[in-house]
């Protein structure tokens, strides 16, 4: 069977991202800024009257808001984009609440989502890294990149991201999902799990799935990625075949694993996950 690679990747945002410190073409239009309003990690959203949420695209300052954080990271197309944190005892305003990024998944707009992931990132690494690791002194903002910089001992901390696999698995018509405490009632999905240090990616799956459920797979081809910002990692999309093995699941990663017909699958996750896309993807070559 012959696994095909997603034939575009829906997680890429539709206009360019020119990170801050890169140089940008002389463009005369001037297009409102867009603002990433963050207190507590959580991010500032508008309630509409149909309840459904969008960005705030505002700045602190038109909201009547004081900043403790403050950073530009990046143009989209030609759209200046900033990140602010605001004191958590600001006071909001009627439709504006604040929601933890993971919690709007598929609520806003895909484009904002992809764009706060970004500037979550940012944030978590300025709270993260205050201070040099090498020598104790305070950290302060590279102009140059999305980096913070040592002044005593020329340090470098870059955000960090830590890629994880996540993995189709089939065998003919059938497919290995699992189920992790805390899913939904039902739902099945996807197995996925952190690259350790020195490992291929190709290694990792093999790894992560004999793991998990005591499957051995070979055939593992790359497929799509997508960024997951909770709080700093990349998911990469693989598809693997069965080799050998009988399901035996790790208690602690699961609750449950199965083989699943195509015909006769489980609950599964959103659409708007690289998981889903995986599963579609598999779904497909049977349609
Ligand atoms: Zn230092």
């Amino acid at each position: 069977m012959k696994a095909n690679k997603a034939e575009s990747n829906p997680f890429e945002l539709k206009k360019r991202f020119i990170p801050a410190g890169q140089k940008i073409s002389n463009n005369s239009s001037h297009p409102p800024e867009y603002w990433f309003i963050f207190q507590d990690q959580k991010l500032l959203v508008k309630k509409e009257e149909d309840g459904s949420l969008e960005l705030c695209t505002s700045s602190p300052e038109s909201l009547g808001y004081k900043q403790i954080y403050k950073r530009f990271f990046g143009h989209y197309g030609n759209t200046p984009c900033f990140i602010a944190e605001i004191p958590e005892d600001s006071p909001l305003q009627n439709n504006l609440h604040f929601y933890g990024l993971r919690s709007l998944f598929g609520k806003i707009d895909e484009e904002h989502f992809n764009l706060a992931g970004r500037a979550i990132q940012v944030l978590h690494h300025h709270h993260e890294h205050q201070f040099c690791s090498r020598c104790g002194s305070p950290l302060v903002n590279q102009d140059s990149e999305l980096a913070k910089s040592c002044p005593a001992c020329n340090f470098i901390s870059f955000p960090r991201v830590s890629p994880a696999v996540i993995m189709a698995v089939s065998r003919g018509n059938q497919i290995l999902l699992g189920r992790a405490p805390g899913y939904p009632e039902g739902m099945y999905s996807t197995l996925a799990g952190f690259v350790e240090l020195g490992e291929t990616l190709e290694e990792t799956v093999k790894r992560e799935v004999l793991e998990e459920t005591n499957i051995k797979v070979n055939n593992v081809r790359y497929m799509a990625s997508q960024p997951w910002p909770f709080p700093h990692s990349i998911m990469i999309g693989y598809s693997a075949t069965y080799d050998s093995g009988e399901i035996e699941i790790d208690p602690i990663e699961l609750e449950d694993a199965q083989w699943f017909s195509v015909d006769k699958l489980p609950k599964l996750p959103s659409k708007i996950s690289i998981a889903r896309l995986l599963i579609d993807n598999f779904i497909k070559k049977f349609s």
